[in-house]
């Protein structure tokens, strides 16, 4: 078993990562400090390493971690859901997160709408055509940004995750087009970017990085 991350190291690593991403641009890029498949205490230890936001990806971890994410949210940090979200699961993890990232179906919205409504919400895009990592097909996105209006969910922007294992020209194309796609619809945030691909993400527009193993360590 190894030992999970520290807040000193955490924070020597956030030091690291947000230097990294000031060569590349003026812009303001929120990092969010990715905690699923760890320890709870990880989440206490980034708080204290003065993370902005903590993103948690499977229902039944947030249900287990409640406690932690609380005493997180009690602090000012933001929690934010990055994973697939099953509609009957929403219940379970809306009353725990500020903003759920993955929202990639008309199904998802109008549960959202029901049992969190006016929660925050980004609009996942499947940029990859990969299957199985959840979001949207680019064309949908403009149709669930106006139906999570019309519900009265607040759509802060767009996420994606890159494709795995993707060499940097498709890494940029994929990027490029959440970065044009927000652009058209005057959305600001642009949620994209992890461990390994976050500089690249930020040269195409990110202003939003999402960092687990970087920043926490590997999982378990
Ligand atoms: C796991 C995960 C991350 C973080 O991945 P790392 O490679 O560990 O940085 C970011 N976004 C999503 C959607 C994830 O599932």
């Amino acid at each position: 078993m190894t030992e999970s991350a520290s807040a000193a190291v955490i924070a020597e690593r956030l030091v690291a990562i947000r230097s990294g991403i000031a060569e590349r641009t003026s812009r303001d890029v929120v990092i969010v400090a990715v905690t699923k498949s760890q320890p709870t205490s990880v989440i206490d230890e980034a708080v204290a390493a003065g993370v902005a936001v903590i993103g948690e990806n499977y229902a039944q971890e947030v249900r287990d971690k409640a406690d932690a994410l609380q005493r997180a949210r009690a602090h000012g940090v933001e929690v934010h859901f990055i994973g697939q979200l099953q509609t009957n699961k929403v219940r379970l993890v809306a009353p725990l997160v500020d903003v759920v990232q993955s929202v990639d179906r008309l199904s998802l919205v109008a549960e959202l709408a029901r049992r969190a409504p006016g929660i925050r919400v980004c609009i996942q895009v499947n940029t990859s055509g990969g299957l199985g990592r959840g979001g949207c097909e680019p064309e949908t996105v403009p149709t669930l940004v106006g139906a999570a209006r019309s519900a009265g969910l607040v759509v802060d922007g767009l996420m994606t995750v890159g494709p795995v294992g993707g060499d940097v020209v498709s890494l940029r194309r994929s990027f490029a087009m959440v970065r044009d796609l927000a652009d058209s619809l005057g959305l600001s945030v642009r949620s994209m970017g992890m461990s390994d691909d976050h500089l690249i993400a930020v040269e195409e527009g990110s202003t939003m990085v999402r960092i687990g193993t970087a920043l926490v360590g590997s999982r378990s």
